[in-house]
Order: structure tokens, then sequence, then C-alpha cells
């Protein structure tokens, strides 16, 4: 049982290691609205078409040593980086959502590895162009909510487990709290509190976690993690407090620890939150 089990991870692994490759090809392209599908890739100083096995997540990278095998401009480490960090997190994800291998189970496990993609995309793209794709919010809302659905059809009972009617409240919930934010942010001080992608973003979150308690934790979890970070910049820029730092990696992070942790921390520490969920 122990081999089989083994087995299943490292499938569950190498699904996230190809799921990182294609990630790299998201980052790359769709903050220039190109196309994720066509043409095929390649490198982006000289041209030079990459070949299947140039292109296999981390085992390419080490052994072009780093370099484009036609020109030799340098390839970012952070290509293996976002590779290995899916693959890591696609069999942390399996542990969770794949106690016992069931065609409902496996769903789930898709279905929530597909919400992480999303957001680790979203934070790597937000850090670099201060964009967050529609792709992976807005337009993402409705497969949340049919995805849910799915999964109930299904009978799943695991992790996170709701009804679809829960996903549609958590994405009105999720998106209706940052604008109410930035609505009287803007009353007050005639600034906008934050973007429309972090808006989009969290209406996203809602809908694959529900609202209470998953909304609350987010926004929570996201400003004590923004404040950390804040509160370092500063200190290392020496600047005010104008330092501009996006909020969606924040919302991010936070939805990605929900997803592991937040129905234990919640359950444990904060039962009386649990009562009013679903
Ligand atoms: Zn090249």
């Amino acid at each position: 049982m122990l081999s089989a089990e083994l087995f299943l991870q490292g499938w569950a692994a190498i699904v996230g290691l190809c799921l990182g490759s294609f990630m790299n090809v998201c980052i790359a392209r769709m903050p220039e609205d190109r196309s994720v599908a066509s043409p095929p890739s390649h490198c982006p100083a000289c041209g030079h078409k990459i070949r299947w096995y140039e292109n296999i997540p981390v085992l390419s990278w080490i052994f072009l040593r780093a370099k484009c095998s036609s020109c030799g401009t340098s390839i970012s480490p952070l290509y293996p980086l976002i590779e290995i960090l899916m693959g890591l997190l696609a069999v942390l994800l399996w542990r969770e959502f794949v106690p016992l291998f069931s065609l409902s189970n496996l769903a789930a496990w898709v279905f929530y590895t597909l919400f992480v993609f999303m957001l680790v995309a979203s934070t790597y793209i937000d850090l670099r162009h201060y964009i967050i794709p529609d792709q992976f919010t807005i337009y993402a809302v409705p497969f949340g909510v049919l995805g849910v659905g799915g999964l109930q059809l299904l009978g799943y009972e695991g992790p996170h487990a709701m009804t679809i009617g829960h996903a549609f409240v958590g994405a009105l919930a999720g998106g209706g709290i940052l604008l109410l934010t930035i609505g009287a942010w803007w009353l007050i001080r005639r600034v906008e509190a934050m973007g429309f992608g972090d808006v989009k973003l969290l209406a996203m979150m809602g809908a694959f976690l529900g609202a209470l308690p998953a909304v609350p934790f987010i926004l929570v979890g996201a400003c004590l993690v923004g404040s950390v970070i804040g509160m370092l910049l500063m200190i290392k820029r020496g600047s005010g407090l104008k330092t501009q730092v996006p909020f969606g990696p924040f919302l991010a992070i936070a939805g990605i620890a929900y997803v592991f942790f937040g129905e234990v921390l919640i359950r444990d520490y904060l039962p009386i939150w649990w009562l009013g969920a679903a």
C-alpha cells in the first residue's frame, strides 16, 4: 500500500512540474496579451525553437546549464524554481485532498490544484507587472462556482466541501467586501485603496472557498502578511508609508494558506466562526 501511495504522489509531482512549466509560459505571455497556446516556446533572445527535450521541467535547465543551446543567453533560475514550487504544492495538495483514492477526491485535487496554480501565477505576474490577468480572476469565477457544483454532484465530502450556493455567495462576498472598502476609502481619503484586480481576485477565491470563514480569514491573513513585509521593505529602503506594494500577492498567499491550514486553524482556535460556516 505504501508504494502505491508513493507512486501516486510521484505522479502528482510530475503533473505539478508540468503545470509549473506551463505557468512559466503564462507568466511570460499573459501580461502582453499573447496566446499561451501558440507559437511554440522559443528563446526570447534569438528565437530558437525549443525542442521537446529542451522543455522538460527542471532537468532541461540543468542539462542546458542554464543557457539557450543556440545563442547561449542565460535562462533564469526562476523557471526551474517555479516548476519545483508547483511540483511541491501539487504533492502537498494530493496529501490533503486524496487520503483515499476516489473519483470525487481526485476531482477535488484537480480543482484545487488549478486554484493554487492561478494564485501562484497571479502573485508572480502582479509582483512583476502590477496587474493580475482576468483569466485567473473574474473569468475563473464561473469556473469555480460550477466546479464546486460538480464536486457536490460527485458527492465530495473532503476539505472545503460545500454547495454551489455557498460558492456563489462566496464570490459575491469576496468581491463585495473589497468593493465596499474601496468605496469607503474613496469617500474618506479620495484615493483608491487598492486596484480592481484585487476585487476580482478575492471574488474568485470566494467562489472556490466559500464566504465563511474563508473571506475574513484571507483578508486578515493578507493584512498580517502585508504589514510584516511592508515594514521590512520600509526598513530596507528607508522610505515612508507610501511605498507601493501590491495587495494581490498577500491575498493569494493567505488564500493558499487557507487551503492547507484554514479549516483546522479556525476549528481549533476560533470555533465561534465555525458555527456560522457550512
Ligand atoms: Zn537563444
